[in-house]
């Protein structure tokens, strides 16, 4: 498959448009080892599949979706309730529906607002650390990236500042049927996280697999990422995992680094297989 960059103006990632209509934003690395999201231009509707955690990035990506397809978005995704793939839900027009699984939904009301209190938590000893950084250097691409990350910081901070909630909420998978082409979205049950959830192209032989797919992996993340588990259900991970190396696909979007094949695929699973079911 050949994949062609979109020229579009964005510090935070690239936009790799991998079949008609098919676009995947990918985080510029440079800039962190942040999420990655999809934009689905499906003919007469645009869908957008997670958010950016840094508010600029997700900017961006709203900016994007409109000089791309010339339209507003019709529905945001989200693939699970981890913060890097939700914060960014607020900056969408309240016109606009976020769709979940009900794992995901779930998770609003627990563990998105304890991650969410730790981190507003942690804000003023990042304001003071930015701060730092942002005398230290000359780039020009890193003090717009800093004086960024201090406005996030401090809007964090205020009384009003509220995360949303999806307003949708889907069980086992949902087609959404656009005049051009469509996408399968997939709740494949609990494995990264609860009730994860895929954008299946099988004609284009695309899949966005969110966090079920790291470019790479780190054996540290078997005691869990700031007390959080990297996987809550091995055993069905690896299953999907699996299952989706069996089907034709051309390329795997991870959730977070560069593009991938079924070589990151196989990693996962032999990543499952050694770190967590091995007992
Ligand atoms: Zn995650």
């Amino acid at each position: 498959m050949e994949v062609k960059q979109i020229e579009f103006d964005s510090l935070y990632f690239d936009i790799n448009l991998l079949s008609e209509g098919i676009y995947a934003i990918i985080f510029n690395q440079e800039m962190g080892a942040s999420s990655n999201a999809g934009l689905f231009d499906l003919g007469n509707i645009s869908v957008i599949f997670d958010t950016l955690m840094d508010p600029w990035a997700t900017k961006d990506l709203i900016r994007a979706v409109k000089s791309i397809t010339n339209r507003e978005p019709f529905l945001l995704i989200n693939s699970h309730y981890h913060l890097d793939h939700i914060f960014g839900n607020r900056l969408f027009s309240n016109k606009m529906p976020i769709m979940s699984s009900l794992g995901t939904f779930k998770q609003f009301d627990k563990l998105v607002a304890e991650a969410f209190d730790r981190f507003r938590t942690q804000a003023p000893t990042q304001i003071e650390a930015t701060k730092e950084l942002l005398q230290k250097t000359t780039d020009p691409k890193k003090i717009k990236e800093y004086e960024n990350d201090l406005i996030t910081y401090k809007e964090m901070q205020g009384p009003d500042f509220k995360l949303r909630p999806p307003d949708l909420i889907f069980h086992d998978k949902i087609t959404i049927h656009g005049s051009e082409r469509s996408v399968e979205i997939i709740n494949i049950g609990n494995a990264h996280s609860y009730d994860d959830t895929i954008a299946y192209f099988p004609e284009s032989k695309i899949c966005f697999m969110g966090d079920l797919l790291f470019a790479t992996l780190d054996p540290e993340w078997a005691k869990g990422i700031n007390g959080t588990p990297w996987a809550v259900e091995p055993k069905n991970f690896k299953d999907v995992m699996s299952g989706y190396l069996e089907k034709d696909l051309d390329v795997y979007v991870p959730g977070h680094g560069p593009l991938c094949s079924k070589k990151e695929v196989k990693a996962t699973i032999e990543f499952l297989e050694k770190y967590f079911l091995n007992s």
